[in-house]
């Protein structure tokens, strides 16, 4: 039995779906100005290894996934510039020339990543119309009112605002900007579509003239139009719980007058050196970064699954070091199991089977999991244990079927990358690791990369 941790209930729950077998979800997906960073795609682990484990529990999934190309202001409470607008004027292109590029680098990083795409992905800029819909029905129930600079939802409307984040509005509001916008009836109310001015660079017609919509009314409207009224899972990062997520509770339940999503579930962040990693912030990588540095996508997906998903996880080189070698060990492990001819007692690997299913069924445990996977790697060599790892993997998706000895011999790396090595080991024995990541960098830059060992460091070739 399924049991999943409800944001909103801050319950596990048994998971139920409303129609039979079926599972109708939907995914916070990327503004697409930028390039995903390693603690986006963290979430889309998460978003992806669920999807499995409702599939390896016999479930159908109806996903969608939005592409955010237009709305997404600057600060998550409507204000600043729109996201794309501004990505648009810096880089000289059209908005669309953005979100087409940085929409295709994002799906080649889940691939790499073994991330299954949703079955729909519905970008905000071809739904337009749905959402101008959405807002007339909204003005039309008296949940939203017009004034000078857009269309805003009447939060005193709906007096369960904040029972997702559970934050009181006046706490909401203690740190409120002064710039509050005086035609608000509530500081807190929020746009739900944007009047343009002349000059700005994405604008449609609308009942109430030139504009666009607002970020959160994209997901309600999508979401709406391909899973219906009322639909089984929704998933984001804990960002979206305070705003986004509790602003799509209210406009479609506005709408609706009844709950209209049974499940929410959130990946927790990512940190990087225990701090804020953010685009803004400047201090993200990106998994082709990670590869320039010697580490593979898999790895990154290995190390993200040593957590849990509503942990933290920090992110460090040591922490990647140790995730490569790891996984490295298990595919060499693996590669031993599928040489032999031996087999295995089958009431052995049921138990293994029933471990692995009950630590993945509890709230999606996939530490416990892989714990299960190590602990029936170590059985006599057998091609049953082979055969049920790469079961285990349909879950997993860490490409176990790419099992291969491990590389033993050390490869001759020339003097010079020998002599950063060693100023790297001096620089984290004197606990300057500001230097020791430069050094990395260097190192990386002469097509070299360093793994941390018990005893010292190896190099790896690029
Ligand atoms: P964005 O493209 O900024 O809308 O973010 C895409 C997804 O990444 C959202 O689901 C966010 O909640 C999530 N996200 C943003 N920053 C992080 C982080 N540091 N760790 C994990 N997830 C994140
Ligand atoms: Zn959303």
């Amino acid at each position: 039995m399924l049991k999943v941790y409800n944001t909103l209930t801050r319950e596990k729950e048994e998971f139920k779906p409303i129609k039979d077998n079926k599972v109708c979800m939907y995914s916070c997906g990327p503004t697409v100005y930028n390039y995903a960073h390693i603690g986006n795609l963290r979430t889309y682990i998460f978003m992806d290894i669920l999807r499995r484990v409702l599939k390896y529990d016999g479930y159908k999934i109806k996903g969608v996934m939005n592409i955010t190309d237009v709305g997404h202001l600057m600060s998550d409470a409507d204000d600043g510039e729109d996201k794309m607008a501004k990505a648009s004027r810096e880089q000289q292109k059209s908005p669309y020339e953005i979100a087409e590029y940085y929409t295709g680098v994002f799906f080649d990083d889940l691939k790499k990543l073994n991330i299954g795409k949703p079955e729909i992905i519905a970008k905000a800029t071809d739904h337009i119309q749905d959402m101008i819909k959405y807002v007339q029905a909204l003005l039309d129930k008296g949940y939203a009112y017009e004034i000078d600079d857009g269309i805003y939802f009447d939060i005193s409307k709906f007096p369960e605002y904040g029972k997702l984040s559970r934050l009181k509005l006046d706490d909401q509001q203690a740190g409120a900007r002064v710039d509050v916008n005086s035609q608000k009836r509530h500081p807190a109310d929020f746009a739900v579509w944007k009047k343009a001015e002349p000059n700005h660079i994405m604008q449609w017609p609308s009942p109430w003239g030139m504009g666009y919509p607002g970020w959160h009314i994209e997901c309600s409207a999508m979401s709406r139009k391909y899973l219906g009224e009322i639909f089984d899972l929704h998933t984001g990062g804990v960002d979206h719980i305070p705003v986004h997520h509790e602003n799509e509770i209210a406009q479609n339940e506005a709408l609706t007058g009844c709950k209209t999503v049974n499940y929410w579930m959130h990946g927790e962040f990512m940190l990087v050196n225990n701090g804020k990693m953010s685009k803004s912030l400047g201090n993200t990588y990106r998994i082709s970064q990670l590869e320039e540095m010697g580490y593979s996508a898999m790895d990154f997906r290995y190390f993200c699954l040593n957590a849990h998903y509503r942990k933290k996880l920090n992110f460090t080189f040591e922490g990647m070091d140790g995730a490569k070698v790891s996984y490295a060990r298990l595919l060499s492990a693996l590669y031993d199991h599928k040489i032999s001819n031996a087999t295995t007692d089958p009431t052995v690997l049921a138990k293994y089977k029933k471990e692995f299913c009950d630590a993945i069924d509890d709230d999606i445990n996939i530490p416990m999991a892989l714990g299960v996977l190590w602990k029936m790697v170590k059985e006599p060599k057998s091609k049953d244990v082979y055969a049920m790892a790469l079961d285990f993997d349909k879950v997993l998706g860490l490409s176990l079927d790419q099992a291969a000895p491990m590389q033993s011999e050390q490869e001759s790396a020339p003097q010079d990358v020998f002599d950063l090595a060693e100023q790297r080991k001096q620089a984290k024995a004197d606990k300057n690791y500001a230097l020791a990541d430069s050094l990395r960098e260097q190192i990386a830059q002469k097509g070299y990369a360093i793994l941390d060992t018990k005893d010292g460091y190896k190099l790896n070739k690029n």
